[in-house]
């Protein structure tokens, strides 16, 4: 086996097997098939990198299809968002493709199965064919109407087509075997009746076609090779052989239907329908909420188009689900925020430090690094004066030896400038710290050469000048849901687990470099994390969502619970 081989997963293995049986490689062909009823997410993603991916890696076209067959749920914000997503993953489709542009093929091709005496009208109620249906181990009955006349057949779905019927009166069922020992072969509804318009075929249709009748079809009519789905159709594949069987025509492609395992996440559900309860339900704030799961969501949260990819391809396709920590997604974009995002200095919880000898109404223009893993992002210069603001979590007025930030009588580097001492505190009547008074040492500026400047003090602080701080709005997130699979439980529904703490608001202090920001641009806050800037900033009022931490701290606090 060759290097290459070894490394390919079992989707792979299916298309090289057919490439060495005899099909021809330029006939390859993918698809990605949302249904428009709901954001993308990250389980999503890794349906779109696997698909898209194999186009890259095959050369081969992939298609973006809408599933669109059930105008209750169907709309096309989503289309819209959808195609948003994918184009910003970073992949191209072929065609844009839409389930709905083929139901007349599909019903001319009912009507076809209706006169080979392979489909007939079912005029039960919903509760009888489900009564007559069996179970895995005892076998259906047959409807009554089984065996309907073709003419009959012809007749009654013509007048289904016409909108004769009211909802849910009728179905077109195939004609299968009611004593399958695949359930799904019983005789399954192909086409129900719903007076209700389609965001794209308006009030055309009053019957739809269902998902085994519609996707098998789509595929063999856009030529798929591959139709890669979750496993969950696994016991669909024979119905989907099935309906192909009866209207394939030699030398065309006939797709291939194989199953890999749903991603899952934790401390999150994936899956549109629960996503979207979310929404209603005013738990988020739409369906970008960046606490969301969604690509949208991601995106605003800050992630990167490629950390995303990245994660997929570092969990890869398996056959077995299992739950993915989200803590390896958070690891992904950390690791390439540490590449990109320009260091910057913000406070988030200040506290202000006053440096006692430092010429009051003076300031000066110090040199930072904008990225020490990028030598090409060059450098900038930030404003310091005699009023700074630290965070507050880093001063104490006694501490242990290990406290490595700012004591009384402790010395610390001022990140990018000098080495300060605290000399004494300012409390107000409630005893909380109001101002903490400092002297420095002129002669440790960073970057000066002399042989203060390279005294090595334990601890460096980040700070800002109190005179050009901007105010900045900062969200700052946690996981949405307190328990790791809050949608695996027997006993509690996943809303029992929402953490109601999830986000907070407050009000930081960043350099000057930040007052003029544009959405979407991320950054790293020195010491507390990567940060992103959300469309709801204002022109000198920026607003900052925390994408991610600079370390995992989230494994460690659960231990201490
Ligand atoms: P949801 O329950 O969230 O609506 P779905 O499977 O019904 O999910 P579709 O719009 O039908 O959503 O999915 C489009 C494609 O993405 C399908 O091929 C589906 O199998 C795949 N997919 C959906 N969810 C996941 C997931 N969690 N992991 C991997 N692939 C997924
Ligand atoms: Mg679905």
């Amino acid at each position: 086996m060759s290097e290459k081989e070894r490394s390919l997963n079992f989707i792979e293995h299916i298309i090289e097997e057919d490439i060495n049986g005899g099909f021809p490689r330029g006939k390859l062909r993918f698809r990605f098939p949302p249904e428009p009823n709901g954001y993308l997410h990250i389980g999503h993603a890794s349906s779109i990198c696997l698909n898209f991916g194999l186009g890259l890696d095959y050369n081969a076209p992939v298609n973006l299809r809408f599933d669109d067959t059930n105008p209750e749920k169907e709309e096309q914000e989503y289309v819209d968002a959808i195609k948003r997503d994918v184009e910003w993953l970073g992949y191209e489709w072929d065609q844009e493709c839409y389930a709905s542009d083929y139901f007349q093929q599909l019903y001319d091709w009912a009507v076809e199965l209706i006169k080979k005496g392979k489909a007939y009208v079912d005029n039960q109620t919903s509760e009888a064919i489900a009564a007559q249906k069996g179970t895995p181990t005892r076998p259906g009955e047959d409807s009554p109407n089984r065996n309907r006349s073709v003419e009959e057949n012809l007749d009654l779905f013509e007048r289904m087509r016409k909108g004769e019927f009211e909802s849910g009166s009728h179905v077109l069922r195939a004609k299968i075997d009611m004593a399958s020992s695949n359930m799904l072969m019983r005789d399954p509804v192909m086409y129900r009746i719903l007076h209700k318009d389609h965001h794209r075929t308006g009030n055309d249709w009053p019957i739809y076609p269902l998902y085994d009748w519609t996707h098998g079809e789509s595929d063999y009519i856009e030529e798929v090779s591959h139709s890669f789905c979750t496993l969950e159709f696994a016991m669909h594949r024979e119905l989907y052989e099935w309906f192909l069987d009866n209207v394939y025509e030699e030398g065309r492609v006939k797709p291939k239907q194989r199953e890999f395992a749903r991603r899952n996440l934790s401390h999150t559900v994936v899956s549109k329908r629960k996503l979207l309860q979310l929404v209603k339900e005013g738990i988020v704030n739409g369906w970008d909420d960046p606490r969301m799961p969604t690509i949208s969501g991601l995106r605003r949260r800050g992630y990167t188009a490629a950390s995303i990819r990245n994660f997929a391809k570092t969990i890869g396709i398996a056959k077995r689900e299992n739950l993915i920590d989200v803590s390896l997604l958070e690891f992904c974009v950390r690791e390439d925020l540490n590449k990109k995002a320009p260091r910057v200095m913000a406070v988030l919880n200040p506290v202000k430090v006053v440096i006692t000898n430092y010429p009051d109404g003076e300031k000066e223009w110090l040199d930072a690094e904008n990225n020490p893993e990028d030598e090409s992002a060059g450098h900038r210069k930030i404003p310091f004066s005699r009023e700074i603001y630290i965070e507050r979590e880093d001063f104490r007025e006694q501490a242990n030896r290990k406290f490595f930030r700012l004591k009384l009588g402790g010395e610390v580097r001022l990140k990018n400038a000098y080495i300060i001492k605290a000399e004494d505190c300012v409390k107000d009547s409630e005893g909380n710290i109001t101002e903490i008074h400092c002297t420095y040492d002129p002669l440790s500026k960073s970057g000066s050469g002399t042989e203060e400047s390279m005294r090595k003090v334990k601890g460096t602080l980040h700070w800002v000048a109190v005179k050009h701080a901007v105010e900045a709005e900062i969200r700052v997130y946690d996981r949405l849901f307190t328990d790791p699979e809050p949608d695996g439980h027997k006993d509690k529904d996943y809303m029992e687990f929402i953490n109601p703490d999830s986000l907070n608001v407050t009000t930081g202090y960043a350099e000057p470099s930040l007052k003029e920001v544009s959405e979407g641009e991320r950054y790293q806050f020195q010491r507390l994390g990567y940060f992103c800037v959300d469309r709801d900033s204002e022109p000198g009022k920026p607003v900052f969502n925390k994408t991610v931490g600079l370390r995992d701290t989230w494994a460690k606090l659960q231990d201490k619970k």
